[in-house]
């Protein structure tokens, strides 16, 4: 009782402004504090002038670029503001504001002050929540890769677009994608790249494979024969620039990958800037809650609301939903995937897939999703792609991956695909890579090369992480003290090492063939977790060749369109490098042309129809010959 009325005089000190009467006051100098955040530490440099927070910046941090930019600009300029740590997360960005917060209060603490007294919420004088109400021929919901493709399609065909996003930032897990895309069928792939063999039908065919032939052949169909012009539009029209991607991953059958300039996020920008410079109105921090129907069921729009609390109805002749996967909300999937581990983007919900189920709208492949192996875990069903790093590994030391019964069960150097799908067989869907002093040594440099963790310290750090009881890392000088520790049959690891040693002596392995790179020597031995990890979600909402939502007896919903991840069905199982986002950019025009060729010119052109009328007579016969399958 006493210690909260202390704190209570304390706290009301504080916002008297007599804080030095109440409690020590901060010394001034520069401090440095540290936090955790999403991707490991974070290094704030806080300046203390006459007892008061004059500047906080971020000096140190490994976190994602085009997620967290939003909070490590905002944050600590907002702790300043109210001098206080008790300011609002950035939405998408949650880890990283706290791992900010925290940092100050570890510097506040250095500087002599208590970081409790600077925890409480500034409560200022609220604005009552407003309704506000706008309107536009289109609204897309998500500014991500598909919703980008869709606005600049639907503006540059002469229609008023407001793009929703509920980030602080446009981009979406486009963000993070390098930016490429297939070429099938353009004027670029014969007359620059020089390829004359390829065709949708080949592509169509390399797509089925890889997808294990789990597609929606419709939308199949639709992205190979579509995706040559929209290249042509983005290279010859918008001049987006792109050429052949750096690296030509095998598993296309044709010279046809594309990369841009810059990765996704040069995309995203310059996207933005010509839909802005069209006259098209974006809205960030607005997040699409449900549709606006009329009495005949259309939608005519979306109810949103905005990062102040109000309610923003949008009211529009057609919808496009272009709001990502799901992969982020664990529970939307099913539990045999429940030790697999999310690496994607916080945002990705599935807010647009809700929304169009209750419309009664169809689905498909809803259990698949774009997996990989060797996940760590580093918090709860999110993990790190520390791919590289064991795959190096691998290929330059005597490092074994084994199951919980300590059996090697795989080619250790076998390709992503047959790891992930050996991984996936095992009997907690989980491997373990064992690896001795030299191993390890060869993990962290890989790790530390390829910016994966910050510094050597995080990767020791893995230790102290447990999952449901599950540690992520051991560490021992003991083999089988280690195993104990992750849970591992020691005496079948013990004899699993002895007997890949003698393989590796005589030179051959007997078991799976992996070529010999050295066996297990000395320790201490390191045994870290390789869990099965997804970023993109494979199903979504049901859809026809013009991206039309379908109803769940395969009828469209007037009114409401769909582009990109939200979308399921197009890339099956498995979707070919390049593929997730060509379908992205390529869904995203389509839905647009399909929405503006539905939407019927009305007999009165208005006002700014008729500034553009030139451009609307190009834009509709462009229309006419992109939409021969929808
Ligand atoms: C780490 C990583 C690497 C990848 N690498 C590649 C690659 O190299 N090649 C490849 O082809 N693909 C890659 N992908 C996959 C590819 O990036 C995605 O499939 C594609 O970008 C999805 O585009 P999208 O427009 O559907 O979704 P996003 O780009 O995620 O856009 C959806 C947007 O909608 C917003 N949103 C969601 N709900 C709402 C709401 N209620 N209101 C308003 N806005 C909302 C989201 O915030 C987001 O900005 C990668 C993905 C990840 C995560």
């Amino acid at each position: 009782m006493i210690g909260k009325t202390m704190a209570a005089l304390a706290v009301a000190a504080l916002f008297s402004g007599s804080l030095a009467a109440a409690t020590p006051a901060l010394k001034d100098g520069t401090y440095t504090g540290t936090g955790s955040g999403r991707n490991g530490e974070i290094t704030v440099e806080l300046t203390v002038k006459a007892g008061k927070l004059a500047t906080v910046n971020v000096v140190r941090h490994g976190e994602t670029a085009g997620i967290s930019d939003a909070a490590l600009a905002r944050v600590p300029a907002e702790i300043v503001a109210q001098q206080s740590t008790a300011v609002d997360a950035v939405t998408g960005a949650t880890m990283t504001s706290e791992g900010i917060k925290a940092a100050v209060a570890d510097a506040i603490r250095q500087a002599g002050g208590d970081p409790a007294l600077f925890a409480v919420k500034k409560v200022g004088k609220k604005q009552a929540a407003k309704t506000i109400k706008e309107n536009a021929d289109i609204v897309v919901v998500g500014a991500g890769g598909s919703g980008m493709s869709a606005a600049v399609r639907a503006e540059t065909l002469g229609k008023s677009v407001i793009l929703i996003e509920k980030m602080p930032t446009i981009g979406g897990a486009t963000v993070l994608n390098a930016g490429t895309l297939i070429a099938t069928g353009s004027r670029y792939q014969r007359e620059v790249m020089k390829e004359t063999k390829d065709s949708p039908e080949l592509a169509a065919e390399d797509i089925f494979r890889v997808g294990k032939h789990k597609n929606d052949p419709v939308l199949v169909r639709m992205v190979t024969e579509r995706v040559g012009g929209v290249v042509d539009w983005l290279i010859d029209d918008l001049k987006i620039p792109y050429g052949p991607a750096a690296t030509q991953y095998p598993d296309h059958s044709a010279n046809r990958q594309l990369g841009v300039t810059g990765r996704s996020v040069n995309y995203l920008n310059l996207m933005r800037e010509k839909f802005l410079g069209m006259g098209g109105k974006l809205l960030l921090e607005t997040r699409a809650q449900s549709f606006i129907t009329d009495a005949n069921g259309r939608v005519v729009g979306v109810k949103a609301t905005d990062a102040a609390g109000n309610t923003v109805e949008l009211t529009s002749k057609a919808v496009i939903l272009a709001s990502g996967g799901f992969g982020a909300d664990q529970s939307m999937l099913p539990p045999s995937m429940k030790n697999y581990l999310f690496y994607g983007v916080d945002g990705e919900t599935g807010d647009g897939l809700k929304m169009a189920r209750a419309l009664n709208a169809g689905t498909i492949n809803l259990d698949l999703v774009k997996m990989y192996p060797q996940g760590v875990e580093t918090r709860p069903h999110h993990g790190l792609a520390a791919t590289a790093s064991s795959t190096d590994t691998m290929k330059a030391s005597g490092a074994i991956y084994v199951n919980n019964r300590g059996e090697r069960f795989v080619d250790e150097n076998a390709g992503l695909g047959v790891l992930t799908e050996a991984t996936v067989a095992q009997p907690d869907s989980i491997a373990y890579i064992v690896m001795d002093k030299a191993a390890w040594e060869k993990y962290v440099a890989k790790s530390l090369e390829d910016k994966l963790v910050p510094d050597a310290a995080a990767l020791d750090a893995w230790t102290k992480i447990v999952n449901n009881g599950h540690p992520v890392m051991a560490v021992s000088d003991s083999l089988e003290e280690a195993a104990r520790t992750m849970g591992i049959d020691p005496v079948g690891l013990t004899k699993t090492v002895t007997h890949w040693n003698e393989m590796v002596k005589a030179g051959k392995d007997a078991d799976f063939s992996r070529k010999i790179t050295g066996g297990l020597g000395e320790g201490p031995y390191r045994i870290v977790e390789q869990k099965v990890r997804y970023q993109t979600t494979l199903g979504g909402l049901k859809a026809d060749a013009g991206l039309r939502i379908l109803d769940t007896a395969g009828k469209a919903i007037p009114g409401l369109y769909g582009a990109g991840c939200v979308v399921g069905g197009a890339n099956g199982a498995d979707s070919m490098t390049a593929m997730m986002n060509s379908w992205a950019i390529v869904s995203g025009v389509v839905a647009a042309e399909t929405a503006v060729a539905d939407l019927k010119y009305p007999r009165k052109i208005r006002h700014k129809e008729k500034r553009t009328a030139r451009r609307l007579a190009r834009a509709c016969r462009t229309v006419r010959s992109f939409s021969g399958s929808g």
